[in-house]
């Protein structure tokens, strides 16, 4: 079993090092649960305005200090530093409420490599938001991240239950994992074209035209652009429908699917006051500026993918359409954790090339 030794001495991590944001953090209490070192983590979010645990960080500790019987202090809304000791991973059902509308993917981006070398099957409901501002939209995982991971050996589900929208939150998702053993190391170099562009426009409890006019305007900007293969699905939900949210809320996102097999995506959320049509552009620009770089991944799988490149067997090298300081930084934790080797050639803000030597992690026993 995958137990710690005990009397292991506390790696330190300084929560102010590059991005210095909740991320670090994430993918700190992460790895120390899944290679079982114990670690203190201090000037949490430091770079923060608003500093140290919100409830959606202090939500995702407790989630991993539970599949992990980790014993752990400094858990309160506000701390600066926590001290982090897990014992053993576990399988099973777990609910986990990051109140109001804390984003339930950034919980469960800190839960899925423990949840993926726990010994048996694990299945989390997260509820509070799915579509937040600064996080992935649950879309991104069910359509970017796992079917990437999905390369590299992970087993991962993720339905939405119900969305979740800010103020309110409210929203449910369900995620399970089946256990792996250890992971392949992933290669997205190139781009080869684009296949075609698939996208969801999507609101809770606001007239349906909002939802068409994000469709149309994203569908006639990637059109006008040369693509020709783009549709996205429309989906305007209304109370009654089971997935509906409390709050009113909308978004889109839109995924390429590139001729090499690799998933570039880009995303964006209603803002009230701002019309559906921007939001739409928005996305697009986004995804258009990505797609001219000519890179296979984009900047936010960039940073996601470190962590497990960071676990898996052999050099796992990839493209970023933009290289962010989320990717350098959680790359510096991975060194600092793991022990990682790894190279980024390119700029802040540019395309870059990364390549992660991983430790080839394997579950105990
Ligand atoms: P803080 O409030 O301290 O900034 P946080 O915990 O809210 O921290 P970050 O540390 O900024 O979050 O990490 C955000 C994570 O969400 C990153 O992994 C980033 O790639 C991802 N992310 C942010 N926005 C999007 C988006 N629009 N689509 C997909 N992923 C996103």
């Amino acid at each position: 079993m995958p137990e710690r030794k005990l009397g292991m001495e506390l790696i330190e991590i300084d929560g102010s090092m590059g991005e210095g944001g909740g991320q670090i953090l994430r993918n700190a209490v992460s790895l120390s649960a899944v290679l079982m070192k114990p670690i203190r983590v201090y000037n949490i979010r430091a770079r923060r305005s608003n500093p140290g645990l919100r409830p959606q960080h202090l939500t995702g500790v407790k989630a991993v200090a539970a599949l992990s019987s980790a014993e752990v202090s400094g858990l309160h809304v506000s701390s600066r530093e926590i001290i982090f000791r897990p014992r053993i991973l576990r399988g099973g059902r777990m609910v986990f409420d990051a109140g109001t509308a804390g984003s339930t993917t950034l919980i469960l981006q800190s839960l899925m490599p423990v949840m993926a070398f726990s010994r048996e099957p694990v299945e989390v409901e997260l509820r509070g938001g799915t579509n937040n501002p600064m996080a992935p939209p649950v879309e991104y995982f069910q359509h970017v991240l796992l079917p990437t991971l999905e390369r590299m050996g992970c087993r991962f589900q993720v339905e939405l239950l119900r969305r979740g929208f800010y103020p309110r939150g409210g929203g449910v998702i369900r995620a399970r994992s089946a256990p792996v053993e250890g992971l392949k190391p992933i290669r997205l170099m190139e781009s080869d074209g684009v296949r075609r562009i698939r996208g969801l426009s999507y609101s809770c409890r606001l007239p349906a035209h909002i939802v068409e006019r994000m469709a149309s305007t994203a569908e006639k900007i990637l059109k006008n652009a040369g693509y020709g293969d783009v549709y996205v699905e429309r989906q305007a939900l209304q109370p009654g429908d089971s997935t509906c949210s409390i709050d009113p809320g909308c978004g889109i996102i839109l995924v390429a699917e590139l001729e090499s097999g690799a998933l570039l995506a880009a995303d964006n959320l209603g803002k009230l006051g701002v019309p559906a049509e921007r939001i739409a552009e928005e996305a697009a620009q986004s995804i258009l500026k990505q797609l001219e770089t000519g890179a296979p991944v984009d900047k936010h799988l960039g940073d996601q993918l470190v962590i497990w490149a960071a676990l898996a067997s052999g050099i796992s090298e990839y493209r970023v359409a933009e290289l962010t300081a989320h990717t350098t930084t959680s790359i510096d934790l991975c060194r600092i954790m793991a022990g990682i080797r790894a190279e980024v050639d390119g700029e802040l803000g540019k395309p870059a090339t990364i390549r992660i030597t991983g430790t080839s992690y394997r579950r105990p026993g």
